[in-house]
This record gives structure tokens, C-alpha cells and sequence, in this order.
């Protein structure tokens, strides 16, 4: 299991929040990944979560004569203040120093940060903005906050990332930059043939796999090209992701070949991810389609395939290529065809239909190389399952499969 938070040394601080109570799973949840964990609890933090509690968690919890603050400044990897107060962030916008906390943060070379969590009023208050912006312009990191119910009954931003986020983000924190000068290119989500001006037709992808690995790519240090159809997700916020959407396999086709005709930015690796429509209608209408109550018939015509185009290119701009086969019976057979007939790299294949995979946060995959080596990876989060596929490669950039079983005949 991949696992970027062994032995990390995290320095959490909380401040008073009813969201405190979160961090006390962030905690076990870190402690479980190995990595050690020390907190500053602030005064009004204590009314929220007590010493014990954490302690009981296996993390230290820090009184403020337990260790001089510069070496407490000094031991982080990481500093994390969850939740952090509107006072909070005042006072560190504006450099103040009257507490262990305030005055690590000051003292720490170590990334930060900052989960905030208040009312919404408070969050959207001038004040709260501009000591944000100034945190931002100094280059700590804003977690959220989240939108939704607060404690104090009201609607609205200002709720504190959950546990499960934050444990991402630190676990992306330590991602090693395995992809740095490398730019990646990754097709997610459906395609949308038209029909007639109001209709289409698509299928049940959701985009999440192809999201997944462009974000894990972004945290490994890719340059990402993610070619996007018709979804409902949130596009990573990265400075090194270029993003297109696009509705038709056609479009897709288009998009994808431009990308990789594109000598300023040569594509190292091409990831098929989408489920791109196999047919489109011969025409698409004009004019919404009329009922009549009689049989339609629609005639449908293949669209190109775009993994095959890509495998096609000549060596100079070819990528390493990886297809995905969604199947719902014989996968094995199925993966180890569209491998060879498509002449693709790596061949990564997953069972669907009746709701499995489609829209599932969670994905269970088989990867086949052209050696006829297979590793079989259990159900798990899909960006998991994604920094476990990248992770094939090696730093010298070959791609291997360890730890798999060889197929007898390919
Ligand atoms: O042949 P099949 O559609 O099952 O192959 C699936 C793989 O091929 C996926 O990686 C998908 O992204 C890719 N594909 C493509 N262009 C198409 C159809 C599929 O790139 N027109």
C-alpha cells in the first residue's frame, strides 16, 4: 500500500471551534499511515477537545514549557491549524506573537496550513477576507472552508473540512514529485452524441477515475492536459493543470490530437480514461425529432478511436499509451484483446454495469502490460488507485508491474 505519511513529522495546532472534534479522528487517522503527531492546543481549543483525548490518540499535545517553540518550529514537516478561528487568523495576518501557537507559526520554515472554520457572517466579513488574502499572498495554504449547516444553525461557508479531506491533502503534501518536467494527458467522463437539438446519447461515466489521476498526477508533479466531457465535477484547482472540455467523441478526437501536435509542450504519457461513445447518430436532426407514435430508428456510425490514433503516432510524439477496459463480462479476455489490437503500453480493466464503478467513489482494477505480467489491485478510492497506477513508473521512466502474477499465454 502506498503510503506518503510514514514517519512524517505533523505539527497540528487547534484553536476553539466546535469543528475541534474533527481533528481527533484526523489524528487517529494519521497515526494509523505512521506519521507522528504533535498538537498546540490554544486555550480556547481546550474547551473543545481535551488533552487526554489526544493524547489517548497517540499524538503529543504540547504545553507551552514542553519544548522550547523554536524547536517545536523547527521538528515540523507540515503545520496544520484545524480548525483556525477568525481570531486566529487575525493574529497571524498580522504577525502577532502572544501565544505557542501564533508564536510557532511565526518561527516554523514548514509549509502551513489553514483549515478555518467559523459563522458564516464571520467568514464573509471584510475583515476575516482581507486577512485571507494576505494569507494567500504569503503563500499559506486556505483548506475550504466548506459550505453547509453551521453549528449555530445558519447556511453558508465557513465549515471546516472533514477529517478524510484533510488526511488527502497532507497525504498529497508528501506525494514525491515522481512526474516533474513530465506532462501528462488524460481523457475522463462521457461524450454526448446529439440526436437532435435536445437529445443525446451517452453513458453512465462520471468522470471520477480520470479526475482522480489527473489530481494524483498534479500532486506527483506532472504538467496535466485533462480532456474532459460532459461532468459534474469540480476541476482541480492547479497551477500546472490545463483544462478542456469538450461534448463529442469527435470533439474529444480533435481535442486530443491537437494536444499531442503540440511541439511546445510534447505529451509524455496519454491516459484513455473516457468512456468515449463507440457510435454517434449518422445525422443529428436539425430539429427536435417529432413524435409519432410509430418505431424510430436511429442509425448509428462508429466514431474514431482515439486510444488507437494515439497508439498510432509516430515514435517522435507517441506517449506511453494506457487504455481503460470497462467491461461486464469475460474482462480478462477482453482487456488482453483491446491491448494488442490497440498496441497500447498498459491496459488497466475494470468490471461495470449494475452499479458497479460508474459514479462509485471506489474502484477495484487489473493492470496488464504488454510482457503479459498482471497485478490485481483490491477495491480501494479511486485516487488511490490512481497514485498506485502512476507509480508503475519508475524514476528511471520505465514502467514495471512488481509484485504480480504473469499470465501463462497472452
Ligand atoms: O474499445 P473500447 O471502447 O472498449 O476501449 C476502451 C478504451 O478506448 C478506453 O481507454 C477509451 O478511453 C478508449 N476509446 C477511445 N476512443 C473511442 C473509444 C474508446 O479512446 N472512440
Amino acid at each position: 500500500m502506498l503510503n506518503y505519511l510514514r514517519d512524517r513529522k505533523i505539527l497540528i495546532g487547534i484553536t476553539g471551534g466546535v469543528a475541534a472534534y474533527k481533528i481527533l479522528e484526523l489524528i487517529r487517522r494519521l497515526r494509523e499511515h505512521g506519521a507522528l503527531v504533535k498538537v498546540i492546543l490554544t486555550e480556547t481549543g481546550t474547551e473543545f477537545v481535551t488533552p487526554l483525548s489526544i493524547e489517548a490518540l497517540g499524538a503529543d499535545k504540547l504545553d507551552t514549557s514542553a519544548m522550547a517553540h523554536i524547536d517545536l518550529a523547527r521538528w515540523a514537516d507540515v503545520m496544520l491549524i484545524a480548525p483556525a478561528s477568525a481570531n486566529f487568523i487575525a493574529k497571524f495576518s498580522n504577525g502577532l506573537a502572544d501565544d505557542l501557537l501564533t508564536t510557532v507559526c511565526l518561527a516554523t520554515t514548514a509549509p502551513l496550513l489553514i483549515a478555518p472554520a467559523m459563522n458564516q457572517q464571520m467568514w464573509l466579513h471584510p475583515a476575516t477576507q482581507q486577512n485571507i488574502t494576505t494569507l494567500k499572498q504569503r503563500n499559506f495554504t486556505i483548506l475550504g472552508p466548506a459550505s453547509g449547516n453551521q453549528a449555530c444553525g445558519e447556511i453558508g461557508p465557513g465549515r471546516m473540512l472533514e477529517a478524510h479531506e484533510l488526511l488527502d491533502t497532507l497525504e498529497h503534501h508528501f506525494a514525491p514529485k515522481l512526474f516533474n518536467n513530465q506532462h501528462i494527458v488524460i481523457t475522463a467522463g462521457p461524450t454526448q452524441e446529439a440526436i437532435d437539438p435536445v437529445r443525446y446519447l451517452s453513458n453512465h461515466s462520471s468522470g471520477k477515475m480520470g479526475y482522480a489521476l489527473a489530481t494524483a498526477a498534479l500532486n506527483l508533479g506532472a504538467t496535466v492536459t485533462l480532456i474532459s466531457g460532459p461532468t459534474a465535477l469540480t476541476i482541480p484547482n492547479n497551477a500546472n493543470l490545463r483544462f478542456n472540455s469538450v461534448v463529442s467523441a469527435a470533439d474529444m478526437y480533435q481535442a486530443v490530437m491537437d494536444c499531442l501536435n503540440n511541439s511546445k509542450l510534447p505529451a509524455d504519457i496519454f491516459i484513455g480514461c473516457a468512456a468515449v461513445a463507440d457510435y454517434r447518430p449518422s445525422q443529428a436532426g436539425n430539429h427536435k425529432i417529432k413524435k409519432d407514435h410509430s418505431v424510430l430508428n436511429l442509425a448509428l456510425e462508429p466514431t474514431d478511436d482515439i486510444l488507437t490514433a494515439v497508439a498510432k503516432l509516430p515514435s517522435k510524439t507517441r506517449p506511453f499509451t494506457i487504455g481503460f477496459a470497462a467491461e461486464t463480462q469475460n474482462i480478462e479476455h477482453n482487456a488482453l484483446q483491446k491491448l494488442k489490437a490497440k498496441n497500447l503500453d498498459l491496459i488497466i480493466a475494470n468490471k461495470v454495469g449494475k452499479g458497479q464503478v460508474f459514479n462509485q467513489d471506489d474502484n477495484q482494477i487489473t493492470i496488464y502490460d504488454q510482457n503479459g505480467l498482471v497485478v490485481d489491485l483490491p477495491k480501494m478510492p479511486k485516487l488511490k488507485l490512481a497514485y498506485h497506477i502512476l507509480e508503475l513508473r519508475s524514476t528511471d521512466h520505465s514502467w514495471s508491474i512488481r509484485h504480480s502474477r504473469k499470465l501463462t499465454e497472452l
